[in-house]
């Protein structure tokens, strides 16, 4: 399957300046290289940008019982809310594989928990930043907290 790649949705939004961005970078790619994957060896890192500005990087962990596995998003959503963060401005993954490496359904909902519609998802491979799609475009028509008021 092709994926259609738009490249005029690729720009990061303006606020989301090109500093912040390298340290998004340098945090997913740090956590990247600490992955634990004896079985996949597919190493993915990630770096959510909270309310306060910070940056809180994970990585994935697999499991000898596969289910039991985290995602590099997760294990980051849980840094951040150790933290006190509270709201996700910002997503970067990485990933090395030949088409974009974008959260697993169950990430999408995860970030959703603490994203509006609009959170940019960086999506990266160890070269560099290759797209960016917001949240809405991952995981369309999605359920989250505004549901439960
Ligand atoms: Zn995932």
């Amino acid at each position: 399957m092709t994926v259609v790649q738009d490249p005029s949705q690729w720009q990061a939004p303006a606020w989301l300046d090109a500093a912040t961005r390298a340290a998004m970078m340098a945090a997913a790619q740090a956590a990247r290289l600490q992955a634990h994957v004896p079985y996949s060896h597919f190493q993915v890192g990630a770096a959510v940008l909270d309310e306060h500005g910070q940056i809180h990087p994970g990585c994935n962990v697999e499991n000898a019982a596969y289910p039991q596995g985290v995602c590099a998003e997760g294990g980051a959503i849980s840094a951040m809310v150790l933290a006190g963060g509270r709201q996700i401005r910002a997503v970067l993954v990485v990933g090395d594989a030949p088409s974009w490496v974008t959260p697993c359904g169950g990430c999408r909902q995860k970030i959703r928990e603490f994203a509006g519609h609009d959170t940019p998802i960086l999506l990266a491979n160890p070269q560099g930043w290759q797209a960016t799609l917001t949240l809405e475009q991952l995981l369309p028509h999605s359920f989250g907290p505004d549901h439960l008021v």
